[in-house]
Order: C-alpha cells, then structure tokens, then sequence
C-alpha cells in the first residue's frame, strides 16, 4: 500500500494487543506517525504466550479461523501486511476440529458447512426441521462476515436487530432438544456469552470462521505477535514498552495526549484506547466524560476469567491430537453448566507435547487475594491454585490416559490475566456481547471527547478476527467513512 505521508498526523495507541498493534498498522499504512504505548515489557497482549522449560505455553491464540486464501481473515493478515510472518498448519485432516464430549454422547464439529449439517442430522435425527433453521440462518450469517458489507454499511442494516435475538430464545421456539441445545452452547463459550443471552449473529459468526477452515499457530506466539511489531516498525510506527498509560490528557472535552506512569506526556491529536473501556475510563480526568457515558460503561457486565494448566507430557505416552476436546457438564435443558477445554500438541522439545487445559474461572475462589499484588499471595494461593490443577489433571487423565509424573509447567487465574493485560475481573473476552446489553456495548465509541477513540476485543467482538474488525470499526471512525471506504474497499467482497 502507498503511504500518504501527508496526511501525517500523530496518533498514539494504549495497548499492544492484536487490538492496539492492528490499529497502529492500519494508521501507519494511512501516513499517521502511530506510537503504541505497553505497559508490559514485551509487546503483544494476551496474543503473546510466555516460554516454561523451553515449551510455547499459549495464552489468547489456541486457534484460528478463516485463514484459507481469499477467507476472512486470511484477507485481515494480508492488507494487515503480517501473513509472511505467521505460519499456520490446517486443522480438520483427520474430519474434526473440535470433539465435544458430554456425559452420555459425543459430537465432532468437522470441516465444512455441509459436514457439519450432517454430523447434526446424524447426531439429533429427530431434528431435521429445526437443522434446516439453524443452517440456513449460520450460512446467511457466514455469507456476512465473508463478505463483510456490514463494514462498510452507512446505515443501520434493520435485518441485523433480527440477528441479534438470543439464540437461547430460537432454540427454545423451535422446541429443540436438550442434546442440539448443548452442542449449540459452546461456541458462545468461545466468546464468553451463556447461549440464553448470546445473539444469534455473534454464535454463527465465530462458529462460521471456524467450519470455513480452521488453523493452529505453526510457530510459537512470539512469532505472531512479532509479525505485528515488525510491521509496524516497517511502517514508521514505535512502539514504548515497560511503561504504561497513567493518565489521558483532555482539556475541554479534546485529547491532548498521555501521561505515562514514568511521568513522560507524549501529545497527539489522536489517542486510541485499545484496552478495555473501564480502564479508559479510569484514566480520563473527572468531567472529561459525560456523567452518562460514566454510568453506562460503569455498568457493564465483563465475559468470565480463566483457569488454565499448562503440562509438559511424554510425546512417546501422550500422542499429540490434531483437533481440540470440550469436555461438558450440561444441566436441565442443555445449560452449559461446566467446560474444560483440552488441546495436547506437539512443542517445540523433542519428545514432550504440550497439554493445555482451560477452563471458566469461576472469579470467586480468587476474590479473597484481588488486593494482593502477583508474588505476593502466599501459600494459601498457591495451594489452591494446585488443588484446581490437580482436579483438571485427573479430568484430563479420564481422556488422555494418566497424567501422573507429567511435568507441570505453570498454572494462572483469572488474577494474572487482570494482572498481565490490565482486565477488569480477569475478563477473558472484555464486554460480554450479551443481547442484555447489546445496545449499551455497541456505543463504547461514543465517549464524547474529540480525538478520543475505543479499539480492541470489547469494541465490536472478541476474538482475534473480531478484535481486528473492531481496529478497522476505530480506523473508519478516525479517518471518516469515504476515506475509509477507499482504502478498504478491496477487502469487501461485492
Ligand atoms: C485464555 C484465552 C484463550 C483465547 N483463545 C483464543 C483463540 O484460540 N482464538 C481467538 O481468536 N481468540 C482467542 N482468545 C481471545 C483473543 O485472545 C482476544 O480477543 C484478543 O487477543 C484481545 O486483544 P486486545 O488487543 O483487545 O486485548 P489485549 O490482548 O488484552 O491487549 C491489551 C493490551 O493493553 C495493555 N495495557 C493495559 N493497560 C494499559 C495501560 N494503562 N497502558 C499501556 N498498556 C496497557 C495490556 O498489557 C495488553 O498488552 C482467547 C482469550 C483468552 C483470554
């Protein structure tokens, strides 16, 4: 792309997530000098992973779909610039991408719409009709966000209002059955809403990107997040790590810039926000946002943290497996009432896999240490950090085979995700995408302070392509819809 070095204006980005790094490139591509400003050390968000005894333990990229040539996202990473820069390895050889095994059956989601279709009509043969509804509306949606007209849209789409019924809700209309409910339950999980409030338009669109095609990373998470860095910094862009944003600069409701925690004021006319909306709005001076925007953004329920164990496993024991496993808890209806998420792959040591396994957080059980800083929890902590990991190593142990003198690399609570990424609660997903406060979470944008912008996973949805979606939701924002329109237009498929 030609960069307009004329329209140079500064921008400065809080955050280094896929969110802020996406941002900054799409800025930098239009000629903007974009700085990203992390408080971490090392850039990347919850898309960079950390290294235990030599093994990529990830965090926030288990998965990705619609990488295929000419798909979704394969489309984002191309005008992003950064595909050269992140290998990946196809999913589904083996017919499935996740197995979902509940207490009395097992469903494996495939690759492909139609092999989906008939892995549901195999497994609810009493369904027939409702498949057919169901299918119909997720290849309608899956058409949306291949295409991505809603992008573009200038006006409300008023068919949208109709896709943002809950799913709980069709599901319950068209009186389906326990068993359907729950299979249908868990790509919400993917993006932190209960089936009972989840829009129907944000199920179809995660399920759809993954039956498109689906994708693991084939390099470590380092490698990812440094194809953003790179690209950035080919670009003009900087990056400030290790010192983060204490303060935003606003005088008379127009930004003026960011005071970092070092006490160093950095100016623009331009500041993107890309970390959750509360933590924006901790760092604006009193007055500087409306009383009622406070009120709305105050009030938002977050998606749940997470629990996870990563273990270092005996390849010639454990054999890595090409797809992922839900193990679910459901109750009356088809509720998902527990989850845990396992992935065992191959790692970068010869002869150890990698078992990840992930599960809702349940923010309770940590409350009693939120006031205390990483390191510093005691042994009471610890303790029951290792009582929650045992109990998911012996469930793992049910699926895998015993796990016993399998080598524990590192356990984290929803805490070190508030700690590391600066999360409310540990929030895995940011803003939950709930039809409860759909409105509410669809108007983060309107914070009323020129110059002042929101960017990352709670802005549009979670997600890595939801959260580079949301970066070019921001861009358009910034720059206005018919520049925007024009630099784009080519990722549209008309
Ligand atoms: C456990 C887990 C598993 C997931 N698995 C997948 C998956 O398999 N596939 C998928 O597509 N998505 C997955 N996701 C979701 C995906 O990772 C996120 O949607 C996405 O990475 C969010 O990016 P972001 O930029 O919005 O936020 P973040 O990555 O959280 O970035 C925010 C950045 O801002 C920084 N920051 C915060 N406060 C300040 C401050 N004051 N000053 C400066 N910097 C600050 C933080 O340190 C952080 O680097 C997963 C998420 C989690 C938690």
């Amino acid at each position: 792309m030609k960069i307009n070095r004329s329209a140079s204006q500064n921008a400065l980005v809080i955050g280094s997530g896929v969110g802020g790094l996406s941002t900054a490139i799409i800025l930098a591509q239009l000629g903007f000098q974009t700085t990203v400003i992390e408080k971490n050390p090392l850039p990347g968000g919850l898309m960079r992973g950390y290294t235990r005894k030599g093994l990529d333990c990830a965090v926030g990229v288990h998965y990705l779909g619609s990488l295929d040539d000419g798909q979704v996202l394969r489309r984002l990473f191309d005008f992003l610039g950064v595909s050269a820069g992140i290998p990946v390895e196809r999913m589904g050889a083996e017919g499935i991408i996740d197995r979902y095994i509940f207490e009395n059956f097992a469903f494996n989601l495939p690759d492909g719409f139609d092999a989906y279709e008939d892995n549901l009509r195999n497994a609810f043969p009493e369904e027939h009709r409702q498949i057919s509804v169901i299918m119909k509306s997720l290849r309608q949606h899956g058409e949306k966000i291949h295409t991505l007209d809603f992008l573009f849209s200038r006006q409300l789409d008023v068919s949208m209002l109709e896709h943002m019924k809950p799913i709980g809700d069709i599901l319950t209309d068209l009186k389906c059955s326990p068993g359907l409910r729950a299979v249908l339950g868990i790509p919400c999980c993917w993006i932190g809403v209960p089936l009972e409030s989840c829009p129907v338009f944000y199920h179809n669109m995660v399920l759809a990107t993954y039956l498109f095609s689906s994708w693991r990373l084939k390099c470590s998470s380092a490698q990812m997040a440094k194809a953003f860095t790179d690209r950035l910094k080919s670009l003009g862009g900087k990056i400030i790590q290790g010192d983060g944003v204490e303060k935003i600069l606003v005088n008379h409701r127009v930004v003026e810039g960011v005071q970092l925690k070092s006490g160093s004021v950095l100016k623009a006319p331009v500041v993107i926000g890309a970390v959750h909306p509360k933590v924006v709005l901790n760092m604006l001076p009193d007055g500087a946002a409306k009383p009622s925007y406070r009120r709305l953004v105050s009030k938002l329920v977050d998606s749940y943290g997470m629990f996870c164990v990563h273990l270092s496993v005996e390849a010639s024991k454990h054999k890595a497996i090409p797809y992922n496993i839900f193990k679910v808890q459901t109750g009356e209806n088809g509720t998902i009432l527990d989850l845990i998420y396992f992935q065992l792959r191959e790692s970068e040591r010869d002869g150890k896999n990698l078992l990840t396994i992930l599960t809702s957080g349940e923010y309770q059980r940590w409350q009693k240490w939120e006031h205390t800083k990483t390191g510093r929890r005691g042994g009471d902590y610890v303790r029951e950090k290792e009582d929650r990991a045992r109990h998911l190593i012996r469930e793992a142990g049910d699926i895998f085979g015993s796990l016993q003198g399998e080598k524990l690399l590192d356990v984290y609570t929803p805490l070190t995700l508030r700690d590391w990424v600066n999360s409310p609660g540990g929030s895995a997903y940011g803003v939950q995408r709930s039809s409860d406060q759909l409105l509410e979470a669809s108007i983060l944008n309107r914070i009323s302070v020129k110059g002042l912008f929101l960017a990352g996973q709670s802005v549009m949805a979670p997600g890595i392509i939801g959260t580079i979606l949301a970066s070019l939701g921001t861009v358009r924002l910034v720059i206005g819809a018919k520049r925007f329109d024009k630099m784009v237009n080519h990722l549209r498929i008309k």
